[in-house]
């Protein structure tokens, strides 16, 4: 298949920093769009990437899986973008299409496994897909987002992963008028969480551990705001809440949390923590409580992600960097030091 170079940022091996690259990209397909990406956020699925955390890491690496762009050539048969059309790319690009989720729009849970953005086997070149930390993207129009033009270009790009991977549970296990949803851990997921969960008309606890985030979540738009190394504070939840969404990604008890669940109730994890976490039989028989987990949506209820965001004008608060940034950045990141997204400005490739 042919191929055309385009400048990207990528590593070579684990732990190596991220340097300027050329990778290859498609020719256009009959039902590709190919985009000029203007933004691209940093996840922290990136930095488990690139540190190899997962294993089965392809190099050279170039992560980014939160793109947004403008479309600057559409294939032949192309119906859903013309040129000039603000696109966006998550985490799936490609799937069967035939099996019952992909059918079901549920391309997440696909038989076959998805493609991922990233670091995925490619299925047109070989080798592993390339992220968003480049020029362009290339992608079927299946798998490409149209970005409600009202949304600020930066702030909406963590919306591609952060933003499904908290709307789709919160959906799910059906936040709403009527329900008391925590937020657990306030970062990049728990962020956007709040205000999306807010915005559902839920009525939003966030539990934290940090005193200082206590002040952030209120202004985030949390109905209240608890310490939860108080013993105190935590005990006048117990029995109170409907769900609770976990966005911690480092080990912790799930246990206190369950206990915080009314009968039924769910506690849902969405971050990952490296090593197994303990529950212990009490906390789901009593009160018959689920601990659950999801993991991002798929491409229509991303859309469907997108469009709820513009309409309640909900982005992530981002710290917009150039990509010659991008070593430090992940560095924060590791650190936890970001509030509470980094978007790259992909201009600055050019540079
Ligand atoms: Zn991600
Ligand atoms: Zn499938």
């Amino acid at each position: 298949m042919k191929t055309h170079e385009v400048k990207a940022y990528g590593t070579e091996a684990a732990n190596a920093p991220l340097h300027s690259l050329n990778i290859n990209r498609r020719e256009l397909q009959p039902h590709d769009v190919e985009m000029d990406i203007l933004y691209c956020g940093i996840c922290h699925s990136d930095l488990h990437q690139i540190k190899n955390d997962f294993g089965g890491a392809m190099y050279p690496l170039v992560p980014g899986h939160e793109i947004v762009g403008r479309v600057s050539k559409v294939g032949d048969h192309v119906t859903k973008f013309k040129v000039g059309d603000l696109a966006a790319v998550g985490c799936i690009v490609d799937s069967c299409g035939k099996c019952e989720y992909c059918e079901d729009d549920l391309e997440q849970f696909c038989d076959e496994g998805v493609t991922f953005s990233f670091n995925s086997p490619d299925k047109y070149l070989g080798g592993a897909t390339y992220g968003g930390f480049s020029e362009t993207y290339v992608c079927n129009e299946k798998y490409v987002l149209h970005v409600p033009e009202t949304l600020d270009l930066a702030s909406a790009a963590p919306l591609l992963c952060a933003g499904i991977t908290v709307y789709s549970p919160l959906k799910h296990w059906q936040a709403g008028p009527g329900k008391k949803v925590g937020i657990l851990g306030i970062g990049g997921l728990g962020h956007l969480a709040i205000k999306i969960a807010k915005a559902m008309g839920a009525h939003v606890v966030v539990f934290t551990t940090s005193p200082s985030k206590v002040k952030d979540a209120k202004r985030l738009g949390a109905d209240e705001a608890v310490l939860s190394t108080d013993p105190d504070q935590m005990k006048k939840y117990v029995r109170k809440m409907h769900l609770i969404l976990d966005t911690v990604s480092a080990k912790h008890d799930v246990n206190t949390y369950l206990h915080l669940l009314k009968p039924d109730g769910s506690v849902v994890l969405v971050g990952l923590p490296p090593e197994p976490l303990e529950v212990s039989a009490f906390s789901v028989v009593s009160g018959r409580h689920s601990f659950s987990g999801s993991n991002i949506g798929g491409i229509a209820e991303t859309q469907e992600m997108l469009d709820f965001c513009a309409k309640h004008n909900i982005t992530a608060d981002i710290e917009l960097i150039n990509i010659q940034q991008v070593n430090e950045a992940f560095s924060r990141l590791q650190k936890g030091d970001v509030h509470y997204r980094f978007v790259i400005d992909m201009a600055s490739l050019k540079k």
